[in-house]
């Protein structure tokens, strides 16, 4: 599933090449690409024909689509979605499940909505209030906006595993399964240990880790394991520079011991037994 640093990839590719194009028209291959819950009542494909795309945002791991009129799409890739910049010229195949045609996109190119497991969802619904839109009610702060001050306080207090909580989106948003172990490596965290009992010092290290982490990831494009592709079709070379996530029996590359896979609130979860203090032994 994309994570910030994958959808901000795809916005910044967005921001870059249809910008300022017009949608002529829609055509969607799969009606339930289209969610429930968006606040414009007319049907998707009548509201959006001709409407200009002014920006693109990001909320969590939301793209946001911003049309003239004051109206927004929020899309969300979900598993397996792929949104691809793709000629006029060519033939969808039977993934494809949404097709913006646009006018004015870089090299005249259409956008099209690739999703082997149809669980991509797009919404439309009125820019001034996004907020009100179930995906995006009740999202946590973004990580690469917080400070540090505020990022403790997300944490104070709470029993909560520290994997857990971090993987709520209502805590923060835009973090998932790879981000998260491979911040909670850097921080040296183990991934059961409590939030509330994280000492001040270590809660500085995993705030820094985490913004070091998402910022790299978009450097290099962001992380495909499987089925990531930024717009131009193309993978995330990040998977390369991955210390835990998916790396079960490798070598720690800071202490050689091989790297551990547990499950934690049903996710597999990657650490380094060493040098990632067990909360019930600490060193
Ligand atoms: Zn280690």
């Amino acid at each position: 599933m994309p994570e910030l640093p994958e959808v901000e990839t795809l916005r910044r590719q967005l921001e870059r090449d249809v910008v300022g194009a017009t949608i002529r028209r829609v055509t969607v291959r799969w009606r339930k690409t289209i969610g429930r819950g968006g606040t414009i009542p007319t049907p998707f494909p009548q509201a959006v024909r001709g409407a200009r795309i002014e920006a693109i945002g990001r909320r969590g791991k939301n793209l946001l689509v911003h049309l003239d009129g004051g109206r927004s799409i929020v899309a969300q890739m979900r598993m397996t979605g792929q949104l691809l910049r793709t000629p006029r010229s060519a033939r969808p195949d039977r993934h494809t499940h949404l097709i913006f045609h646009l006018e004015g996109a870089r090299d005249g190119c259409d956008l099209h909505l690739r999703d082997i497991r149809k669980f991509a969802r797009f919404f439309l619904t009125r820019t001034a209030r996004l907020d009100e839109l179930p995906a995006l009610a009740g999202l946590g702060p973004e990580p690469l906006e917080i400070d540090r001050k505020t990022f403790a306080a997300v944490l104070a207090g709470r029993a909560t595993r520290v994997k857990p909580l971090l993987l709520n989106q209502r805590r923060i948003a835009g973090l998932g399964n790879i981000y998260v172990d491979e911040a909670l490596f850097a921080a040296r965290l183990h991934p059961l240990t409590p939030a509330g009992r994280i000492a001040p010092q270590a809660i500085g290290a995993l705030h820094q880790a985490i913004q070091r982490i998402l910022r790299a990831s978009i450097r290099t494009g962001g992380t495909t394991m499987r089925n990531f592709r930024n717009i131009a079709g193309e993978k995330g070379r990040y998977r390369e520079r991955l210390k835990v996530y998916q790396r079960t029996g490798q070598p720690c590359a800071r202490c050689n011991s091989p790297i551990e896979r547990i499950v934690v609130s049903g996710r597999g979860t990657h650490f380094c037994p060493k040098c990632q203090t067990s909360p019930q032994a600490p060193a």
